[in-house]
């Protein structure tokens, strides 16, 4: 059975980065730029005031104060937007606004705070020394140089930075689309009362969640029996393979096992292949990972498989630990693998040594030092362990039991508001 490093390992090797498309700016946030931008023009593009006030010749201004002001003449005013129309030339002034360009001759900017109003003029009160308050053209950025480099993931800046420059249409990488695939007769979907021997289908909800968390994009959620000819046929349609649109990648739950009615496996190995089955872990030991060629489909590639085990906790645990870093490579990402934090448990956790263990905790940075406390009964089948976790503390395989005050590690997982987590710990509840 290979271990949690080596299938991780084993899987981002099989994954591809996705192709690139033109996306306009607004729908770039979060994706993977796949260009250099260069600037095609100076940042700022002209001479401009930082402040509201009055551009002079600095020269006109040597021992003003409060006391002694230097009064001058008022020419214009300069609002942002407008162009000069006068030089400023000696013993006069311009009003001039935060962002309007600079009037020729000037060479300082007079706080207007550091002015008063008087009936002979406009009367200055601290002197100037050149270039005060004057933001110069191309001081933030020279025409030609490149502001963005290729690889670089979009945020709020990198957007800003992208309008700057007038690149409306950044070329970026596709984000993924992701058919989500429950499997098992028993399950009903949420809108539903359970009858005798059935539940509600959560993990459908659940992955769709993940999958947006991620920041891909939903192909379809769908449920499928279990049962081979119906399996085989909705892992067709998702891989494309009958002509409709296919997915990037492929996500089911359950079905993966042992169980005699467990259809994933001899599905995906009559469509593609299985590259790997079980890792060493708990929970989630019966995941699994392969490739759906699309060599006979117009569109060629292949859609990855992702069999994530039926019980709630184990296919959290196992996207967390495998689908999500593969989803962030085929989105171009470069950092895939969350850094393992240490972190001091607050109580003792039990470990069989034998299979490396995820267990479901709240961690909480405290003075610098974070604290975990395990979220409760840890069953594959609880998904409440996972409600009020941010955190999976990362036990080896061989490992004994810990306990409480012990160093242990740990990955912080999703999204989590820094608030919501104070107030777990303000209350010790939620
Ligand atoms: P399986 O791997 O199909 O044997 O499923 C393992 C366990 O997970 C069983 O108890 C299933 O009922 C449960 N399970 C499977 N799929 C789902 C689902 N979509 N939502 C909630 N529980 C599920
Ligand atoms: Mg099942």
């Amino acid at each position: 059975m290979l271990t949690v490093e080596e299938a991780l390992d084993a899987i981002l090797k099989a994954v591809k980065t996705l192709p690139c498309v033109r996306v306009p700016l607004l729908e770039a946030r979060g994706l993977v730029l796949a260009e250099d931008i260069f600037a095609d023009i100076d940042s700022p593009p002209f001479d401009n005031s930082a402040v509201d006030g009055f551009a002079v010749l600095a020269s006109d201004t040597t021992g003003a104060s409060a006391r002694s002001p230097v009064v001058l003449r008022e020419l214009e005013t300069v609002s942002a937007g407008d162009v000069p129309t006068v030089a400023v030339t000696e013993g006069a002034c311009a009003r001039v606004m935060t962002g309007a360009p600079m009037p020729a001759g000037a060479d300082a900017m007079v706080m207007r705070e550091d002015t008063r109003e008087t009936d002979g003029g406009l009367a200055i009160l601290e002197p100037a020394r050149p270039g005060d308050h004057i933001r110069y053209r191309g001081e933030g950025v020279r025409a030609g140089t490149r502001v963005l480099s290729a690889g670089t993931r979009i945020g709020a800046a990198e957007i800003g930075m992208l309008a700057m420059m007038g690149s409306a249409v950044p070329l970026c990488v596709r984000r993924p689309r992701v058919a989500v695939l429950s499997t098992g007769d028993e399950l009903v979907d949420a809108g539903l009362t359970p009858g005798p021997g059935q539940i509600r289908d959560s993990n459908s909800y659940t992955l769709a969640a993940l999958v947006a968390e991620a920041g891909a994009d939903i192909h379809s959620v769908q449920h499928v029996r279990d049962d081979m000819a119906a399996t085989e046929s909705t892992l067709r349609a998702c891989a494309g393979l009958d002509g409709s649109l296919p997915a990037d990648a492929i996500i089911t739950s359950g079905g993966v096992s042992v169980g005699d009615r467990d259809f994933v496996k001899p599905a995906l190995e009559s469509i593609g292949s299985l590259d790997l089955w079980r890792v060493k872990m708990k929970p989630g030991k019966p995941v699994a990972f392969g490739r759906i060629p699309r060599q006979y489909s117009f569109r060629g590639g292949e859609t990855l498989f992702f069999g994530l085990p039926g019980n709630p906790v184990s296919t959290m645990v196992t996207f967390e630990l495998f689908v999500r870093p593969a989803l962030w490579k085929m989105a171009g990402r470069r950092d895939l693998i969350k850094p393992r934090i240490p972190v001091k448990l607050t109580s003792g956790v039990e470990h069989r040594p034998g299979r490396q263990e995820f267990v479901r905790a709240t961690a909480v940075l405290d003075a610098g030092i974070w604290h975990a406390t395990p979220t409760g009964a840890q069953g594959s089948g609880i998904l409440g362990s996972m409600i009020g976790a941010n955190a999976l503390i990362d036990i080896s395989a061989e490992c004994g039991d810990l306990a409480a005050g012990s160093e242990a590690a740990a990955v912080i997982m999703g999204i989590h508001e820094p608030n919501a987590i104070n107030a777990i710990k303000g209350d010790g509840s939620e």
